[in-house]
């Protein structure tokens, strides 16, 4: 294949072929087709955008360049949910555990956070001896005993993604919906699911800011999913609020635990049980009294259990990751709360150490917000809008400047 004529053809607006795409994807992951040219290949995408065809040819390509789970016959319903991320999201935490107790096997490859957006994986590593690498062998077998796996993308895994998606960063060719949908869709259908749910955000905090956006977003990744075989539901969630009380890595495994013993903020228990009951199988009913009656609690020690961590280490966790300075942010005034505006909380927990920059920067765990009010919470003059948890007092001033106007008391 010559490759700049493909590139050529998709500049000037051609429909290219399935086989295009895989000798394509296949000569990038095998170093075959340099950076460059791919560079000029995703922009060109960018502008011309793909059809369904297309964006499903390619997210197969991108499946098939490395591994996938192959699930034993007569294997229970393997599922899992996808958000396109946001602030405070610890969803995952609470899903996964749960809708293994469903019945279900939960084969889920999380990501690590990158700018304002928080990751699974980096809460999941606040755990200590927490294990994020493990092998589809290791996945397997976990799955089998405990259904349920929280694992990072492996060398092996989507491989034609991991380079893609680096490229993609620095060539500012990210905001492409194809792009979008076979970078997230490759790698949900490399866990070989049968049902999956999609929580696709918008608003401030979100990848896509507007409920247009998201709803072009759910539709590309749904009709690519259910071309492949899987029965994918989307759900829009609004993003201008951070999700629960607490930004921050370790402080979110603390929320989410609370939500785990059938406590926690409503609004986190809510979405939980949305996108849970989308892919369980089993009545929200159900679902809640796992919750409640410690099923799902217990789950998740298994889990951290089974991948290095020490369950006993979970209740103290707030004070293994201590930041040194924990102080409060006070309303300027009395009123109701009616705006948290969560781009701008997440760019000051990024500002914290909370999140990276760049993928190759590390995150602190101890750092964030807890006690953030929501929108609608009645104050005092005085009272608290949140706790900052700071690594030193001129990381906590830039944030309270942040807090401050971030948060809206009318
Ligand atoms: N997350 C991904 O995994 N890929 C994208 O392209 C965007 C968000």
């Amino acid at each position: 294949m010559h490759i700049p004529t493909l590139i050529s053809r998709k500049r000037d607006g051609e429909e290219l072929s399935a086989a295009d795409l895989r000798q394509l994807i296949d000569g990038y992951t095998s170093g075959e087709v340099p950076d460059y040219q791919m560079s000029a290949f995703a922009m060109a995408v960018f502008f011309r955008g793909m059809t369904s065809a297309e964006t499903a040819a390619l997210t197969r390509a991108m499946m098939a360049s490395g591994d996938c789970f192959t699930h034993r016959p007569g294997h229970p319903p393997a599922v899992d949910k996808h958000s396109t991320g946001g602030i405070g999201d610890k969803v995952s935490l609470v899903l996964a555990p749960l809708v293994a107790c469903a019945g279900c096997w939960v084969p889920m490859v999380c990501g690590r956070g990158l700018g304002i957006t928080g990751g699974t994986l980096d809460k999941l590593e606040a755990i200590p001896g927490f294990r994020v690498q493990l092998g589809l062998d290791e996945a397997a077998i976990q799955l089998e005993k405990l259904g349920v796996v929280m694992m990072g993308q492996t060398e092996r895994f989507c491989p034609a993604d991991r380079k893609l998606y680096a490229l993609r960063d620095v060539t500012g060719t990210v905001p492409s919906i194809p792009l979008i949908t076979a970078s997230i869709m490759s790698k949900k259908l490399a866990e070989s699911l049968d049902r999956l749910v999609l929580d696709v955000k918008f608003g401030s905090g979100a990848f896509m800011r507007t409920k247009k956006e998201a709803e072009s977003l759910a539709a590309s990744m749904v009709t690519v999913g259910r071309a492949m075989g899987v029965e994918v539901q989307a759900m829009l969630n609004p993003m201008s609020e951070p999700t629960g009380r607490t930004v921050g890595n370790a402080l979110e495994v603390v929320e989410a635990l609370e939500c785990l013993d059938g406590s926690g903020p409503t609004d986190l228990r809510q979405l939980v049980l949305d996108l849970a009951a989308a892919i369980a199988g089993v009545p929200r009913e159900a679902l809640e009294r796992l919750l409640d009656d410690g099923s799902a609690r217990r789950r998740f020690d298994q889990l951290v259990a089974a991948q290095g961590g020490n369950p006993a280490d979970l209740p103290r966790l707030g004070e293994l990751h201590r930041a040194p300075l924990i102080r409060e942010v006070r309303a300027p005034r009395g009123g109701v709360v009616a705006k948290v505006d969560a781009g701008l909380i997440g760019q000051a927990a990024l500002q914290l150490g909370a999140g990276r920059a760049r993928a190759s920067d590390g995150v602190d765990f101890a750092v964030g917000f807890d006690h953030l009010v929501k929108c609608g919470d009645l104050l005092h003059h005085g009272q608290a809008l949140c706790r900052i948890h700071a690594r030193t007092a001129v990381d906590f001033e830039l944030a309270e400047a942040m807090v401050e106007k971030a948060i809206d008391v009318a």
